[in-house]
């Protein structure tokens, strides 16, 4: 067993990078030690005010590692969880109708391509919109009801999306994170 000692240790979180340095996915702290331990990373940063210490040694908390070794893991991109919020991150806010930005209490998802008709639940098929445009629109595509789709709809990229994703939530990205992503915060 470890005893942990420094600040808020519970909310340390570990950036996890593949072997190419890109972001992938975000762990709990006992994760990335795991990891640290079995040897499946290394360890590129640690938090300079957490530590955990079990009988004999003390550990530096991983704040970004890498994973160890090349191939498998190339492809494995974290994928963003599709939901409104996350919609809403990556339409910056703006109704992709009428092209104007709102506060996410007045913003609802549109499926493009009505879902009656088939349209997808996905994210290539729903679309940030105010309350008015999405009445206005009903069960029309944007074609047919006169409206100009702002941008075609795609699966948010990680390295744009993942700071932006803290803001919205309030979080804090770690500094220590901020030059492993492409975007500046
Ligand atoms: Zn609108």
């Amino acid at each position: 067993m470890y005893s942990m000692q420094g600040n808020s240790l519970d909310q340390c979180k570990a950036l996890v990078l593949n072997s190419y340095y890109e972001p992938i996915r975000i762990v709990a702290w006992q994760r990335a030690m795991l990891l640290m331990f079995g040897e499946k990373v290394d360890v590129l940063e640690t938090y300079t005010n957490s530590f955990v210490h079990s009988v004999s040694q003390n550990f530096a908390v991983p704040a970004v590692v890498r994973l160890r070794g090349f191939g498998r893991v190339k492809n494995k991109v974290l994928r963003i969880k599709f939901c409104r919020e996350h919609v809403f991150v990556r339409d910056d806010y703006l109704c992709q109708y009428c092209h104007k930005e709102f506060p996410p209490r007045e913003l609802t998802l549109d499926h493009v391509m009505p879902a009656y008709r088939g349209g997808k639940t996905s994210w290539t098929n729903v679309v940030s919109c105010c309350k008015r445009c999405n009445q206005r629109k009903g069960g029309r595509t944007p074609d047919e009801a006169g409206f100009n789709l702002l941008k075609k709809p795609i699966m948010p990229k990680v390295n744009q999306t993942m700071p932006d994703l803290f803001v919205y939530k309030r979080l804090e990205i770690p500094p220590i994170w901020k030059q492993y992503f492409a975007s500046v915060v």
